[in-house]
């Protein structure tokens, strides 16, 4: 059994009884709409970095790496969806999976600011000490200082900050982290002054 390319219908002659395709119209069809989706996708991914940094969550690192592996992994489905396209075989399944995931860096940007734009809940402010801090060079400087935790369980803190909190604060000062506690129950930092 095949299925039309473009419209998933079945099809028993090359020219598709749903939609009215040939199987190698619909193959360019599809083709576009995969470049399409991808170019969405892509640029949701890298507008995902700056809008990620408005109300920085305090897991950004775990959420940076759960975004990067998902890029990747999203990127590879494309790539395979495009190949067994090119062979003929049947596609329908992965497809709808791919353009399920092509909106998620997007819904990821916009949960992350409704988490913290529309947070009415009192910060709470953590007394902590720095005892690091690194830089992450690029397109986009990220910042974090390192500070011992407040939560049970958990060492320290990779707390997100801005180039000049970055350099205000060196390892041994004694700080107050105002953390918000995020509409999504996301938190997030909302600022690190000094104690
Ligand atoms: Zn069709």
């Amino acid at each position: 059994m095949t299925r039309c390319l473009d419209c998933g219908a079945e099809r028993s002659a090359d020219q598709c009884s749903a939609c009215g395709l040939t199987s190698a119209a619909a193959e360019v069809l599809l083709r576009r709409r995969l470049m399409l989706r991808t170019a969405w996708f892509l640029v949701g991914a890298v507008l995902f970095l700056p809008a990620s940094q408005l109300f920085p969550p305090l897991e950004l690192d775990a959420i940076l790496i759960f975004i990067g592996v998902m890029f990747f992994l999203v990127l590879g489905l494309g790539v395979w969806v495009e190949r067994r396209a090119r062979h003929h075989l049947e596609v329908e399944a992965l497809k709808r999976v791919y353009f399920g995931f092509v909106p998620v860096p997007w819904l990821l940007a916009a949960l992350l600011f409704a988490n913290g734009k529309f947070d009415t809940a009192p910060p709470t402010r953590q007394v902590t000490r720095v005892v690091g801090k690194f830089s992450m060079p690029g397109v986009l400087r990220s910042n974090r200082l390192v500070v011992t935790s407040w939560r049970e369980g958990q060492r320290f803190e990779r707390v997100p900050v801005d180039r000049n909190d970055y350099d205000r604060f060196q390892p041994g000062d004694s700080v107050l982290v105002q953390v918000q506690h995020g509409l999504a129950g996301i938190p997030w930092i909302y600022g690190v002054y000094r104690q």
